[in-house]
């Protein structure tokens, strides 16, 4: 019986969250009562137009901004409860970020941009087999402005993965990509999901996120106005907005 409730345990899970931002009658909610629970080792994707709050929702559960209300625990731990310094040890330790914007260090090369997040993790994964995962091996030694946007992402999404975060975060990582390029993005973190059975939040609004997620929310002023467990379930209309 024990067993068969620690597998139903979500993993992440929200509960009604509120977040407004500005105050007086300049206050505008973001977040208005959102809900939600993932699984260990899901991929839940995130769709919704722009100003919906997915950024928004997307950093306040990595614990990057605070809540107004409501409760965010990730693996048995509300972090809209811990002190400032356990948040900020906790996300370098759990929690890894991916962006739009690579934000690589442009003086190291790719192994050394990887290397530097790996030194200040407790349980980093091995480089090498992380740089070959990657597709990344042969461009090891390269400087980041000798990379193609793709490859600049890959090394980002190492950089993210190399201190095998609980909870891996990724905004609109495909956004600044062409669609071939996003598709193959997009398969790298579908490999990296089964490869190291990290739980999985991305927002996108590409199309190639088909047959990937376990799950998909999309996002309208700020509340989830559609919730797929099976991404079976998306119409082509849900990519609309
Ligand atoms: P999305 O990522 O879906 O485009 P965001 O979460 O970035 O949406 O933004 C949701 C809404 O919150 C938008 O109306 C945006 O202007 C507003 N917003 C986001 N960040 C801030 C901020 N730091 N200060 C004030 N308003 C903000
Ligand atoms: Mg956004």
């Amino acid at each position: 019986m024990e067993k068969k409730n620690e597998i139903n345990t979500a993993f992440f899970s929200v509960k009604n969250i509120e977040k407004s931002y500005g105050t007086g009658s300049a206050k505008v909610k973001v977040l208005d009562g959102v809900s939600t629970e993932l699984y260990e080792g899901e991929i839940c994707v995130i769709l919704g137009p722009s100003g919906s709050g997915k950024s928004t929702f997307l950093n306040v559960a990595g614990g990057l901004e605070s809540i107004d209300g409501g409760s965010i625990t990730i693996d048995g731990q509300d972090i809209s409860k811990m002190d400032p310094k356990s948040l900020g040890r906790y996300r370098r330790d759990k929690l890894g970020f991916v962006f739009q914007f690579y934000n690589l260090i442009p003086n190291l090369t790719v192994k050394e941009n990887i290397e530097v997040c790996a030194y200040l993790s407790k349980n980093p994964l091995e480089i090498d087999e992380l740089l070959h995962t990657l597709g990344l091996w042969e461009h090891k030694d390269k400087f980041p402005n000798q990379l193609s946007g793709g490859q600049q992402q890959r090394c980002a999404i190492g950089r993210a993965l190399v201190k095998n975060p609980a909870l891996l975060l990724c905004d609109e990582l495909t956004g600044a990509l062409d669609y071939k390029t996003a598709k193959e993005i997009l398969a790298l973190i579908e490999k990296i999901n089964q490869t190291y059975h990290n739980t999985i939040i991305i927002v996108t609004h590409n199309e190639p996120i088909k047959n990937m997620a376990h799950r998909v929310l999309k996002l309208h002023d700020g509340r989830i106005v559609k919730d797929y467990v099976n991404e079976t379930q998306l119409s082509a209309k849900d990519l609309e907005w």
